[in-house]
C-alpha cells in the first residue's frame, strides 16, 4: 500500500474526491498560539457570557426536565424552541410562524440541508463574490457550479446579478437559487442596500428566482438597526437561515430554517436522515436560556463590545496601512474586508504575518473560483482593542516592507494588476469554515 497517496481514492463518491484539508488549517492552528494576535477566526467574544447563569440554565433543563432532554426529539425541532426562535426573529422585525420553522445544528447545517435538497451536480448557484466559506463549503459538496457577484459597500451588485441570469439565460441555463448574507456580511462587513433588497426581489419574481438568505448578524448593528428582510419581501421564494451562534453561543450548535411548507417538509426528511432530530438537550438549554434570561439585554452588550473593538481596528488601519491598501467599513457585526496592492499574494502575506505575530485568513477561500488573491480578511470579535491596535500595527509594518519590495522590482507604479491565471487552482476546500 502506497503511503504517499489516499488508498481509498478510488473508493470515494466524486463529490469527495477533490476535498482536502488546506494549508489554511495549519496556519488556524499556529494563530491560536498566545504571541499571536490572530484576526483570523469568526469567532463570537462568549467570553462576555455570564457563565453562572449558564451553568444555571443548563442545571434547570437537567433538573426540571432530564427524562425530556436526554430522550430523542422530532425532526422538525421542539416546537417550544421554535417560538422563541420567532420571537428572535420578530426582534428584527420579521414575522414567522413556529410550524414554518426546522432547528438545526447551527447555520451550517441550514445551508448544507438547502444545498442538498436543491443541487445536482453542476447545477448553478449564484453567490456574493467573496461569500461565507462555510456556504461555498456547503455548495461545493454538492458539486455546485458557483457563480460569483461582486461586493461593493453596499453589498452584492445587483445591477451584475442582472446581467449575470441574462448571461446565463442565453446559455440555457438557470441558477437553483441565490445565496445572500445581505447585513454584515461575512467576509465583506458590507450590508445590502435597501433599494438593492428590493431590486433582488423584483428580480427573482421576474426570473422565476429562489433566494437563500443568511442572517447571523442582523441584530449586531452598532447602532441597534435593522434592516428589512428579503424573506418579508418575497416569502414564497426565499428560504431564511438564522443561528442563536451570534447572539448565544456556537457552542449549542443552534440555528434554524424558515421556509415554504413544501420546502419545509423535505427538509426535515434530509435532517432526519443524517441526524434524526437536533439535541434536545440543546434545544431544551437555548429554549430555557431565552426563557429565563435577559437575552435581550445580552445582544445590546454584544453589540456595543464589538463596535468598540471595530472602533479600534478601523482606527488603527487608519493611522498604520501604506497607501494603497483598501478596506471596508463595518457598522455591525464582526469584518473587516482589506483588499492590497497588485503585486501583493495574500496566501504568502499570511504565512509571513504569522512569523510577524498577527494572522488573518488570505482571500482565495471566500471564492469557488481562484479568485481573491489580493484580498484578505480581518475579524476583530476576538482580541482586546490593545491587541486589535498592536496586531494593526503589526500588520502594517509588514505590508509597508512588502510595498516597498513590490515598488524594488517595478519601480513606483507597482505591479501589474493580478489577474487569475487559467491554472490558477480552485479555492482549497476543507478550510476552517467561520
Ligand atoms: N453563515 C454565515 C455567514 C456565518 O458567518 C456563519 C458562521 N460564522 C454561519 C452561517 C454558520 O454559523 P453556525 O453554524 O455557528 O450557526
Amino acid at each position: 500500500m502506497r503511503l504517499d497517496t489516499d488508498p481509498y481514492l478510488e473508493r470515494y463518491a466524486a463529490r469527495v474526491r477533490g476535498m482536502s484539508a488546506s494549508a489554511i488549517r495549519a496556519l488556524f492552528a499556529v494563530a491560536s498560539r498566545p504571541e499571536i494576535v490572530s484576526f483570523a477566526g469568526g469567532n463570537p467574544a462568549i467570553e462576555a457570557l455570564d457563565f453562572g447563569a449558564v451553568e444555571e440554565v443548563v442545571s434547570r433543563v437537567i433538573r426540571d426536565s432530564g427524562r425530556t432532554a436526554l430522550q430523542y426529539g422530532i425532526g422538525q425541532g421542539r416546537p417550544e424552541l421554535r417560538e422563541h426562535l420567532v420571537a428572535v426573529m420578530a426582534q428584527e422585525g420579521l414575522t414567522a410562524h413556529a410550524d414554518e420553522l426546522v432547528v438545526t445544528v447551527g447555520g451550517q447545517q441550514a445551508l448544507e440541508l438547502v444545498a442538498s435538497c436543491f443541487v445536482d451536480p453542476g447545477d448553478v448557484v449564484i453567490a456574493e463574490g467573496p461569500t461565507y466559506v462555510g456556504g461555498i463549503g456547503a455548495l461545493t459538496s454538492c458539486q455546485a457550479d458557483v457563480r460569483h457577484v461582486p461586493l461593493d459597500e453596499h453589498g452584492m451588485q445587483v445591477d451584475l446579478l442582472e446581467e449575470l441570469l441574462a448571461q446565463l439565460q442565453r446559455e440555457g441555463r438557470r441558477a437553483k437559487y441565490v445565496y445572500v448574507i445581505p447585513n454584515h456580511q461575512n467576509p465583506g462587513g458590507v450590508s445590502l442596500s435597501i433599494e438593492r433588497r428590493q431590486r433582488l426581489a423584483e428580480l427573482a419574481d421576474s426570473h422565476d428566482l429562489m433566494i437563500l438568505e443568511d442572517n447571523p448578524y442582523g441584530l449586531l448593528d452598532f447602532a441597534g438597526k435593522t434592516f428589512p428582510s428579503i424573506r418579508e419581501l418575497v416569502p414564497e421564494r426565499t428560504i431564511y437561515v438564522g443561528t442563536v451562534s451570534k447572539t448565544f453561543a456556537p457552542g449549542v450548535r443552534t440555528g434554524w430554517i424558515a421556509a415554504p411548507a413544501p420546502v419545509r417538509d423535505k427538509l426535515v426528511l434530509l435532517r432526519e436522515a443524517a441526524d434524526l432530530c437536533p439535541s434536545s438537550l440543546t434545544q431544551m438549554v437555548v429554549e430555557e436560556w431565552f426563557a429565563s434570561q435577559p437575552w435581550r439585554e445580552q445582544i445590546d452588550a454584544f453589540r456595543d463590545l464589538y463596535r468598540v473593538k471595530a472602533d479600534a481596528m478601523l482606527g488603527a488601519l487608519e493611522t498604520e496601512m501604506p497607501e494603497g491598501v483598501s478596506w471596508t467599513r463595518p457598522s455591525g457585526a464582526f469584518y473587516v474586508w482589506m483588499t492590497v496592492p497588485a503585486g501583493i499574494d495574500t496566501d504568502d502575506l499570511a504565512a509571513k504575518a504569522i512569523a510577524n505575530r498577527v494572522a488573518f485568513v488570505p482571500g482565495r477561500g471566500f471564492y469557488a473560483d481562484g479568485t481573491g488573491g489580493d484580498q484578505l480578511r480581518l475579524c476583530y470579535s476576538q482580541p482586546s482593542p490593545d491587541r486589535i491596535r498592536e496586531g494593526v500595527s503589526r500588520l502594517g509594518e509588514l505590508l509597508h516592507d512588502e510595498l516597498e519590495l513590490v515598488h524594488a522590482v517595478y519601480g513606483a507604479d507597482g505591479a501589474p494588476p493580478l489577474r487569475r491565471r487559467p491554472t490558477d487552482p480552485p479555492a482549497p476546500r476543507g478550510q476552517e469554515p467561520r
